[in-house]
C-alpha cells in the first residue's frame, strides 16, 4: 500500500487544468470533426485549434502532427509505416534501431524483419546506455531506409544527442525516427533543432490523459497508413478523432513548455538529492545511465545481489511506488535487456531501481523514501 507516488515515468496523474480543457468535449461538444453540421464544425473547430497549439509548441506546421492512441502506436505508425513506405517505393531493406529501445520499437522492427523481411541490426550503447552518433554512421548503408533512437530512454534516463544523429542520417539521406515519449515531459522539444523525420509523443507521461499520443511526421515523409479507413489525420491514420483527449493532450503540452524551467528546477534538485544519497548509504549500489545526461526527474540505480521486483514491492508495503526497469515488464523474473546490453551482468541487471520524481513531489516524501530504503535493501539483502 503506497501513497507516496515516485514511479513519474511509468504514468503521470492528469493535471487539473487538462481535466477542466478537456471536460466540455465529453459533453455538449461532442460532435463529429468530419461532420458537415454545427456540431461537426464546433468539434473540428476545437481539433484545429488543438492540432496548431501542438504544432506552435514543437515549431512545425499542424499538418505535421498526427494524432494517435498513445506513444506506442506512434512508434509503430513511425516504423512500420515508414518501412512499408520505403518497400512500396522500392527502396531498400535495412533499418537501424539502438540496443535501448522501448518495446514499442523493438517489437515493431523485429516483426518488420520476421514477417516483412526487413534486415533489422541493433546498434550497441555505451556504458551509460547512450548511442554514440559515430556507431550510427558506420553502420549506415546505401540500402538503409530508416534509423531509430530513443530520446531519452525510460529505464535507465539517459538522453542521446539526437540533433546529431539526425543531422548525419539527413546528410545521407536517411529517415531519421525518435521516442521522445519521456523527453517530452520534461523538455520543450522544437522540431527545428532535433531535425528528425519523425517523433513520438503519448500524452500520459506529461500530466496529460491516457490513450492519446501524437507522431510529429516532417512534411514529405513517405508514410504508409498502418490503421486504414476514413481520411481523417491527412489519410495517414483513420479513426473518429478523440477530441477530449487530444484537447487534453494539447493543453498538457502547452503546460510542458510553459512550465519547463519552473519543473526542472524542483525535479532535478529531488534527483540529485536521490543518486547522492544512494550512492553515500548503499554498500555495492551503482547509478545506471549517465551521471548529467539524463531526464531531470529520472534516478535509476543497480543493487548488486538483490532482486529488483522484491525491493519494489517491498517498498510499496513501505508506502513508496518505484519501479525496476520498466513498467511493462511487471512479474517479468528476466533481468532488464537494456541494462544487459549496456554490459552488467546478471547479478547487477536483476537488482535495479528507478525512482521517477515528478513536478509536484515534495521533498518530505523524498527524505522519507531516502532513511526507509537502505534499511530495506540490508533486509532483503540479509534474507537471500
Ligand atoms: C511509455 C513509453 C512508451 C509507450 O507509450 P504509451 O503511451 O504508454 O503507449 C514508448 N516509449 C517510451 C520511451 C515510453 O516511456
Amino acid at each position: 500500500m503506497s501513497d507516496v507516488y515516485l514511479d513519474h515515468a511509468a504514468t503521470t496523474p492528469v493535471d487539473e487544468k487538462v481535466l477542466k480543457a478537456m471536460q466540455p468535449y465529453f459533453g455538449d461538444i461532442f460532435g463529429n470533426p468530419s461532420s458537415v453540421h454545427t456540431f461537426g464544425q464546433r468539434a473540428d473547430a476545437a481539433l484545429q485549434k488543438a492540432r496548431r497549439s501542438m504544432a506552435g509548441t514543437f515549431g512545425c506546421q499542424p499538418k505535421e502532427v498526427i494524432f494517435t492512441s498513445c506513444g506506442s502506436e506512434s512508434d509503430n505508425l513511425a516504423l512500420r509505416g515508414a518501412a512499408l513506405a520505403a518497400r512500396d517505393q522500392g527502396k531498400g531493406n535495412h533499418i537501424l534501431i539502438s540496443g535501448v529501445e522501448h518495446h514499442a520499437v523493438t517489437h515493431t522492427a523485429q516483426q518488420l524483419e520476421r514477417l516483412f523481411g526487413f534486415d533489422l541490426e541493433c546498434i550497441p550503447v555505451d556504458r551509460y546506455g547512450g548511442v554514440n552518433p559515430d556507431s550510427v554512421a558506420e553502420r549506415i548503408r546505401p540500402d538503409t531506409i530508416l534509423v531509430s533512437i530513443i530520446h531519452a530512454n525510460n529505464e535507465i534516463g539517459t538522453l542521446n544527442p539526437i540533433s546529431e544523429i539526425s543531422t548525419l542520417c539527413r546528410e545521407r539521406d536517411v529517415l531519421i525516427h525518435t521516442d521522445a515519449v519521456q523527453g517530452a515531459a520534461h523538455f520543450p522539444l522544437k522540431m527545428d533543432d532535433l531535425k528528425v523525420d519523425m517523433l513520438s509523443i503519448g500524452a500520459h507521461k506529461f500530466y496529460g490523459p491516457k490513450g492519446v499520443g501524437a507522431l510529429y511526421v516532417r512534411e514529405g515523409t513517405p508514410l504508409i497508413p498502418v490503421q486504414t479507413g476514413g481520411s481523417q489525420e491527412f489519410g495517414k491514420r483513420a479513426a473518429t478523432e478523440n477530441l477530449p483527449l487530444i484537447v487534453g493532450m494539447a493543453k498538457a503540452l502547452q503546460m510542458v513548455h510553459e512550465e519547463a524551467d519552473q519543473r526542472l528546477k524542483n525535479t532535478q534538485k529531488l534527483r540529485d538529492r536521490v543518486i547522492s544519497n544512494v550512492l553515500g548509504a548503499i554498500p555495492d549500489s551503482t547509478l545506471t545511465g549517465h551521471p548529467e545526461r539524463r531526464l531531470p526527474n529520472h534516478a535509476s540505480f543497480a543493487f548488486q545481489g538483490l532482486d529488483g521486483n522484491l525491493l519494489v514491492s517491498a517498498l510499496d508495503v513501505e508506502g513508496f511506488a518505484c519501479s525496476s526497469g520498466s513498467a511493462c515488464k511487471t512479474g517479468n523474473p528476466e533481468p532488464s535487456s537494456v541494462l544487459l546490453s549496456m554490459g552488467f551482468d546478471r547479478g547487477w541487471a536483476k537488482g535495479s531501481l528507478r525512482v521517477t520524481v515528478g513536478k509536484d513531489t515534495h521533498q518530505k516524501d523524498v527524505d522519507v523514501f531516502l532513511d526507509v530504503l537502505p534499511v530495506v535493501v540490508k533486509r532483503l539483502r540479509e534474507l537471500t
